[in-house]
């Protein structure tokens, strides 16, 4: 996808503070972090949204799931606590559609979410 901006990050044409890579996934920290841990993980394949996710992938989503998990502990926050979040389309406030998940902690995160 040529005009995504997380495909020219998983591509190296943008730049990022990468946490994580494998042949799979990139795992960044967030740009405007919304907590003292704010990374998101981007399968490199494009897919939009959860919405667009193929089932035949469904290992992919579990591979992204014990990587935020590592990250979480790498970034001290294992126990103290994280949320991972994946916002899929307009009223969960997704604004990029290259299917993303915020790895989120460091502080208490209110509960229900706005
Ligand atoms: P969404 O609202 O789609 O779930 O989340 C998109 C996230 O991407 C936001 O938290 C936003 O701050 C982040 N973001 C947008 N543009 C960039 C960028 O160029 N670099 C990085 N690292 N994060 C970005
Ligand atoms: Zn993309």
């Amino acid at each position: 996808m040529d005009d995504c901006l997380f495909c020219k990050i998983a591509a190296g044409k943008i730049p990022a503070k990468v946490v994580y890579e494998d042949e799979r996934i990139l795992a960044f920290d967030d740009i405007r972090p919304q907590a003292p841990v704010h990374t998101l993980i981007i399968p490199k394949a494009h897919y939009a949204s959860l919405n667009e996710f193929p089932e035949g992938e469904a290992s992919l989503l579990g591979h992204v799931l014990f990587k935020a998990r590592e990250i979480a502990r790498a970034k001290g926050i294992g126990e103290t606590g994280y949320r991972v979040v994946l916002n899929t389309a307009r009223d969960a406030g997704q604004e990029v559609f290259h299917i993303h998940f915020h790895v989120l902690g460091g502080r208490r995160l209110a509960w229900p979410p706005g």
